[in-house]
């Protein structure tokens, strides 16, 4: 016991001296142990295991709607991670955006690599382009800034002891699988939905409202979008749900960067 104890510290100390990547716009320095190249690996195929055995909107407007939000918040990504010297991850994503056909579920998910997948059930929130422009836009920000490794390196370290990713894969794919699922924010396929921190929703928050300006939507329309959500009261949803970080504040903070997102917007730039 003593020995996993201590050898996870130093596991953890290793990691922390080797594993290390910034955060791109906040600067913050972020856990990554797993290599880009296996995370992606993981996340396509988990995406589309997800995607075949699930029921996809036959809304040929709504699918369209989705699509083009997901081409221009793409675009904005694509060009920002090639201004800050991410040609490789900007590169390596396979960008991908399907509507699911799921009216009880206020939600949506990015999986590592620009795998996006939106509910039914969160169009009457976002009622328009623009409201759907902020979730795509949250949602690709958890992606660009690696949220899903990170919390995958960090579930590594601690569900198995920190284990090496192709350990883990070998010796324990349902604990890897559950896991990475649990990382990407992906919660209706293992039953139990880990929210992000409130760090990294405040990062999707701020990255965000950057994407959306960036492609031309007005990121002074996230706040009556967060509002709406705030007032489903505790029937909110997984991932967009979180008492992290709590509704008014989130409002404030938000808030508090729309000047910043507003030099990036040019109305009708889309
Ligand atoms: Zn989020």
């Amino acid at each position: 016991m003593k020995f996993t104890h201590v050898s996870t510290i130093i596991i953890t100390l290793l990691a922390l001296l080797i594993g290390c990547a910034t955060v791109p716009l906040t600067g913050r320095q972020q856990l990554t142990l797993i290599p880009q190249s296996e995370l992606l690996g993981m996340s396509f195929d988990q995406y589309h295991q997800l995607i075949t055995e699930s029921k996809l909107s036959t809304n040929q407007d709504q699918i369209a709607l989705v699509r083009k939000v997901g081409r221009n918040i793409a675009g904005a990504a694509n060009q920002f991670m090639k201004e800050n010297g991410m040609q490789s991850q900007a590169s390596s994503y396979k960008w991908e955006f399907n509507l699911i056909q799921e009216d009880s579920t206020v939600n949506a998910f990015c999986m590592p690599g620009g795998k996006v997948a939106v509910y039914t059930g969160i169009l009457p929130l976002t009622q328009d382009e623009t409201g759907l422009a902020v979730v795509v836009g949250h949602e690709v920000a958890h992606a660009m800034a690696n949220h899903g490794g990170e919390r995958m390196s960090q579930g590594l370290i601690q569900q198995l002891g920190g284990m090496t990713l192709q350990a883990a894969l070998s010796k324990k794919p349902e604990t890897t699988q559950a896991l990475a699922m649990l990382a990407y924010g992906v919660g209706s396929q293992v039953g139990v939905l880990l929210p992000y921190s409130r760090l990294h929703e405040s990062e999707a928050d701020h990255i965000g409202l950057i994407l959306m300006a960036r492609a031309g939507y007005d990121p002074r329309q996230a706040v009556p979008f967060w509002e709406r959500m705030a007032s489903m009261g505790g029937a909110k949803p997984p991932e967009l749900l979180s008492t992290h970080p709590a509704d008014q504040r989130r409002i404030a903070d938000i808030q508090k960067e729309i000047p910043e997102a507003l030099q990036y917007y040019q109305p009708g730039g889309k």
